[in-house]
C-alpha cells in the first residue's frame, strides 16, 4: 500500500511517521521549500533560536505527546511560571508581577485559573463573551479575557464556541490555563528529527486532488498517485477553494468547513541592542496592541534582546491594514508606554504575516458558535482520503502542536486499520 501525506507541518510528518512505522510506504508532499509549517524556528535574526510560529509546550507529559519527543531526543526546556517572571498592566491601572496582581485582584485570578465555581454550563449556540457576561463576568474580567485568554486562543470572544471551551472550566488546575514549557533549543530541533527519514518532496504545492479510485495529486512538482491520502491542509487553505478536489468534497466536509474560522494570528519580533528589562522577565501583559509581549530569555542566556508581540482577533484586525511599517510602528509605540522607554529604538524586526500566507491563510482554527460538531466531520475519513491537521483534533487539542501530532497519527492508524479489514 502506498499513501500520499499532503503537507509537512506537524501532523504531515506525524502521519508520515507513523504511517512508516507500521511498514506503510508514504511520501510527503509540501508546497513550501520547508518543513515544519506552523511551527518555524529562525536562526538568524538573532542568532539563537527565535519562534515565528508555535512557540511553547502548552501543557505537561504525559498527556501531551511532544514530551515524548523531548525527552527521547533529550531537549532541554524551560517552564514560564507566569507569576513572578511576567508583568501586567492592571484594568485599575498600574504595574505588577502577575502573581502579585492575581493575590490582590481575584477578578483577574478567576480569568486565569478558570476555577469559576457551580456556574450553568454554556448553550450550544452560544459564544464565549456571552456566556462569561451570563454567568456574571465584568467588565474589567472581560477585558482581563480579551487580552490575554481570547488573544491566545485565537480570536475575538464573539467567534468562540463556548462550549468548546467548557473542558477548561472542569479540568482547570487552578494554576493557569496551560502550563508552559519553551523547548530552548528550539522547536526545528524537535520537527527536523521527527522528518528524519521520511520521504519529504518540498516545492510540490498542490493544485488538484482526484478520489475516485486510488487518489492522484497534481502538484507544482509533478504528478503523484496513491492508494490513499492524508490531507493535512490548514483549514484557510481549504476554505480558500483553491484545491479542485474530483469528486467534490461531500456535504458533510463543506458543512463542516463553515462551522470552523482561521483566526487571524500574527507575531512582530523586535531585536534591541541590549535588554530592554531584567532579564528576569519574560513576559509583559499590556493594555495596548499588542496586549502579550514575551522574550525569549526565560532560561536562555543572551536573548533578552528579542521581544515578540502576539496579537489575533480584532487585535490583528486593527494592525493588518496598517501595513509591515506602520503597524511595526504602532507595535515600538505600545512597548515603549508599557516598559516607560519613551526613545526605545530597535535593531531589526520582523512582521510575521500568517494571515496572507498562502499556506496557511490565517493562524489557526476556531470552532464558531453553534458548529460544535464541526471538528468531528472534518476528522471523519471518507476513504481514500483520510483528515488530519491541528482543525480536526478533538476542541481540547486544537490550534497546538501536540494536538496536530494526534491527528496525524490518528490518520495513520485508520489507514492501518482499514488496511488490516482488507487483508
Ligand atoms: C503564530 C503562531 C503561534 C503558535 N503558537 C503555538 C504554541 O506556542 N504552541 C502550540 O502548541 N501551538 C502553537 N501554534 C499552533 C501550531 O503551530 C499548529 O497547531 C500546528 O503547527 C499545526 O500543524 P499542522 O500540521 O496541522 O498544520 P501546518 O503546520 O500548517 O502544516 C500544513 C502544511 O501544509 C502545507 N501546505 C499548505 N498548502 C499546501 C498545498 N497546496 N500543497 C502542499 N502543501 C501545502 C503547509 O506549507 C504546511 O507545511 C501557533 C501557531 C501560530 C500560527
Amino acid at each position: 500500500m502506498k499513501v500520499l501525506v499532503i503537507g509537512a507541518g506537524i501532523a504531515g510528518l506525524a502521519a508520515a511517521y507513523h504511517l512508516k512505522e507500521a511498514g506503510i510506504e508514504a511520501t510527503v508532499l509540501e508546497g513550501r521549500d520547508r518543513i515544519g509549517g506552523r511551527v518555524w524556528t529562525d536562526r538568524d535574526f538573532a542568532g539563537f533560536p527565535v519562534e515565528f510560529g508555535a512557540e511553547l509546550i502548552h501543557g505537561r507529559a504525559p498527556e501531551v505527546n511532544t514530551w515524548r519527543w523531548v525527552e527521547k531526543l533529550g531537549l532541554k526546556t524551560w517552564h514560564w511560571n507566569k507569576l513572578d517572571d511576567s508583568m501586567i498592566e492592571t484594568e485599575a491601572g498600574g504595574w505588577l508581577t502577575m502573581g502579585a496582581a492575581r493575590a490582590q485582584s481575584p477578578e483577574l485570578d478567576m480569568t486565569r485559573s478558570w476555577k469559576l465555581g457551580a456556574v450553568p454550563l454554556p448553550r450550544a449556540d452560544e459564544d464565549l463573551g456571552a456566556y462569561l457576561r451570563r454567568i456574571g463576568f465584568s467588565d474589567a474580567q472581560m477585558r482581563y479575557v480579551q487580552r490575554s485568554f481570547a488573544n491566545a486562543e485565537g480570536d475575538s470572544l464573539r467567534y468562540l464556541n463556548a462550549k468548546a471551551h467548557a473542558h477548561l472550566f472542569h479540568d482547570s488546575d487552578g494554576a493557569d490555563a496551560y502550563s508552559d514549557y519553551r523547548i530552548l533549543d528550539g522547536y526545528d530541533s524537535y520537527y527536523t528529527q521527527l522528518a528524519a527519514g521520511l520521504d519529504i518532496r518540498l516545492n510540490c504545492a498542490v493544485t488538484a486532488i482526484r478520489w475516485a479510485r486510488g487518489v492522484k495529486v497534481e502538484t507544482a512538482g509533478g504528478a503523484f498517485a496513491a492508494d490513499a491520502a492524508i490531507i493535512t491542509l490548514p483549514l484557510g487553505v481549504l476554505q480558500a477553494g483553491g484545491i479542485d478536489f474530483s469528486p467534490a468534497l461531500p456535504a458533510s466536509k463543506i458543512e463542516a468547513l463553515r462551522g470552523l474560522q482561521m483566526g487571524p494570528v500574527m507575531k512582530m519580533v523586535y531585536r534591541f541592542a541590549e535588554p530592554i528589562l531584567d532579564p528576569a522577565i519574560g513576559a509583559v501583559y499590556a493594555r495596548g496592541n499588542p496586549p502579550m509581549w514575551w522574550s525569549p530569555s526565560l532560561g536562555r542566556q543572551g536573548s533578552a534582546v528579542v521581544w515578540t508581540g502576539f496579537f489575533t482577533g480584532d487585535y490583528a484586525r486593527e494592525l493588518l491594514p496598517l501595513g509591515e511599517a506602520a503597524a511595526l510602528r504602532h507595535g515600538l509605540e505600545t512597548l515603549r508606554r508599557a516598559i516607560g522607554k519613551p526613545d526605545l529604538q530597535y535593531e531589526d524586526a520582523r512582521w510575521v504575516n500568517w494571515v496572507e500566507d498562502e499556506f496557511t491563510r490565517g493562524g489557526y482554527s476556531v470552532c464558531l458558535p453553534g458548529h460544535y460538531d464541526a471538528r468531528e466531520r472534518l476528522a471523519a475519513p471518507t476513504p481514500p482520503l483520510y483528515w488530519a491537521g491541528e482543525a480536526s483534533a478533538p476542541h481540547h487539542l486544537t490550534a497546538m502542536v501536540h494536538g496536530a501530532y494526534f491527528t496525524g497519527a490518528r490518520a495513520a492508524a485508520e489507514i492501518q486499520a482499514s488496511r488490516e479489514d482488507s487483508a
